[in-house]
């Protein structure tokens, strides 16, 4: 039970016990012996005394063999002042209250003195834990990574790769740069849905580059003990910079680098801030790469994007049809199998590459469990909705939604490529359009912008006579874009508008975008069956068409 208390009750105990102690002691010190008058009396007539003093209620008197005391009432004191010297020591007692007081407020005060110190101690201690906790942590963080992953590990993806040979060819042989005074990004931001190789490009870029690759979760940044978070992320790039060339990446890090606007938060923001410092101060040649990846690009700080910062950016979509074709082909290569790779591309739009590699490896478990040694097509339908319901977020289009969807965004893609506006690729699943860096933008370049994101509400209903939910994520930019245009750069006519203004202008840009798509209706149909069998189309291939036509 004593091992049970606590330091601070084990010191009250002790403490209490001694002054307990102590005051027993004072009460039974008195060693004198009680008398009655009769004897007292007796004492005082034959002389015997030395001294006496009264000490309330006693009177003690002091004889050469012993000492007497006798309550002071029964004792005639006038008799006694004849006889010898009495100390008149009445008061006493009350010194010695105040002495105990004294006595009792210092032992207090030590006590709880003492019970600080310990507490101070305590936390020295925990503190002491928490630091080298932390240190374990970040030691352990940020220990590199040596990637054997190489690019031929990545299935599809060829653009992605392309764009990053250049900083591989960097991290091998960063003199030819530097000697050739080029500046070359330190930051990579690869953007895209999650599964479909964002951690797995930049450690291939690692394993190909042959360099130390410091892998970091933005997200662990913000989950540990507060005040941490900037000084991992200091400690990270020192650790980076020591092994240059080196690679570190940045997993989500729209955790940390979530736009500040409304609610703020210290911790992140100060994590925030520190990466940005450390990446204003580190120089280009320095060998240090930094790649970060998100799914949302458009939640991310300003800041973060700037130049010198992440300023090439790499999208990543869901594999199209042929990168599913490849992933499947790598998934099976090593596994006996029977598979008709095209059918399982087709039935699997809307799987990231994750979910692919998951289905291949359920099918295998399945055969073996069936006791067959060669996986089939049955195997992957018969766990392909198991994979489906087990993973989040994958859209699964039948031939019916798929065509609504190709049409929708082969108006997008027809539009934007007539228009003039860049794009990456315009797939069934996704479109990603380069987001302008210019700091100067016209009006007519921002409702060109608007009619894409229009464009294919606009196709699907005159084509169905209907509307559809999968307008909804270019209606919200639309909206948004248009509200910019009226009241952020005053573009209409007035300087103070109303929602009218803004309704008007998508309004306009509604009509515009019909008689436009009304000229391009051929290519529209074209693109749109282009991407039924393709399922994504880039600005070139769709010049072309366009360039057939007109
Ligand atoms: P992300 O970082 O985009 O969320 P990951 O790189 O973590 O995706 O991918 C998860 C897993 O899916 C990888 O470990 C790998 O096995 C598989 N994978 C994803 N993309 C590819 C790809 N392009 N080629 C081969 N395997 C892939």
């Amino acid at each position: 039970m004593w091992q049970s208390l606590s330091k601070n009750a084990k010191i009250i105990i002790v403490t209490m016990t001694i002054f307990v102690g102590i005051i027993l002691f004072s009460m039974f010190r008195d060693s004198s012996e009680m008398i009655d008058k009769r004897k007292a009396m007796n004492i005082i007539n034959n002389q015997k005394i030395e001294k006496a003093f009264i000490a309330k209620p006693y009177l003690y008197i002091y004889t050469k063999e012993k000492t007497y005391k006798v309550p002071k009432e029964a004792v005639d004191l006038d008799k006694l002042f004849d006889k010898t010297i009495v100390e008149y020591k009445d008061d006493s007692s009350d010194d010695i209250d105040i002495l105990m007081l004294i006595f009792m407020v210092g032992f207090t005060l030590y006590i709880i003195s003492m019970i600080k110190e310990n507490q101070r101690r305590e936390n020295q201690f925990i503190d002491e834990q928490r630091e080298e906790a932390s240190n374990a942590l970040s030691v352990q963080n940020i220990l590199p990574q040596i990637s054997r992953v190489n690019f031929s590990d990545v299935a599809g993806i060829e653009d992605v790769k392309e764009e990053l040979e250049e900083i591989i060819d960097f991290l091998k042989n960063p003199d030819k740069y530097i000697n050739f005074n080029v500046r070359l990004p330190k930051g990579v931001l690869l953007v895209g849905p999650p599964g479909v190789g964002k951690t797995l490009i930049a450690k291939a870029v690692a394993g190909e580059a042959n360099v130390p690759f410091f892998y970091q979760s933005a997200a662990s940044f913000v989950q540990i003990y507060v005040g941490m978070g900037a000084k991992r992320v200091s400690e990270l790039f020192n650790r980076a910079k020591q092994m240059a060339p080196s690679i570190i990446f940045i997993d989500e890090i729209d955790a940390v680098g979530k736009s500040r606007g409304g609610f703020s938060n210290d911790e992140r923001d100060a994590t925030l801030n520190q990466l940005l410092t450390e990446m204003d101060g580190f120089e280009e040649s320095s060998g240090v790469m930094v790649i970060a990846a998100t799914n949302k690009i458009d939640v991310l700080d300003e800041a973060l994007l700037r130049a010198g910062r992440f300023d090439r950016r790499v999208h990543i979509s869901l594999p199209d049809f042929k990168e599913r074709v490849c992933t499947l082909k790598l998934y099976l290569k090593d596994k006996n199998n029977s598979v008709d790779i095209d059918r399982v591309a087709q039935m699997t739009i809307g799987f990231n590459t994750a979910a692919l590699e998951t289905l291949v490896n359920e099918a295998a478990l399945y055969a073996l469990r069936k006791n067959k040694t060669i996986i089939e097509n049955s195997d992957i339908e018969a766990v392909k909705d198991k994979v489906l319901l087990g993973k989040h977020k994958i859209q699964s289009f039948d031939e019916e939604e798929k065509k609504i969807q190709a049409l929708y965004q082969s108006a997008k893609a027809v539009t934007a490529s007539w228009l003039e506006i860049d794009y990456e690729k315009i797939g069934i699943l996704s479109s990603n359009f380069i987001p302008k860096n210019s700091e100067i933008l016209s009006k007519t370049a921002l409702e060109n912008e608007l009619k894409v994101l229009l464009a294919g509400r606009v196709a699907t209903q005159q084509a169905y006579g209907e509307l559809f939910t999968n307008a909804k994520e270019d209606i919200k930019k639309a909206k948004i874009l248009s509200q910019q245009i009226i009241e952020e750069f005053a573009m209409a006519d007035e300087y103070f508008s109303s929602s009218v203004h803004i309704e008007t202008l998508l309004h306009d840009a509604t009509l515009e975008v019909k008689s436009l798509l009304s000229k391009l209706d051929i290519a529209v149909s074209r693109v749109r069956d282009y991407l039924l069998e393709n399922e994504t189309i880039t600005p070139k291939e769709t010049k072309k068409i366009l360039d057939e036509i007109f």
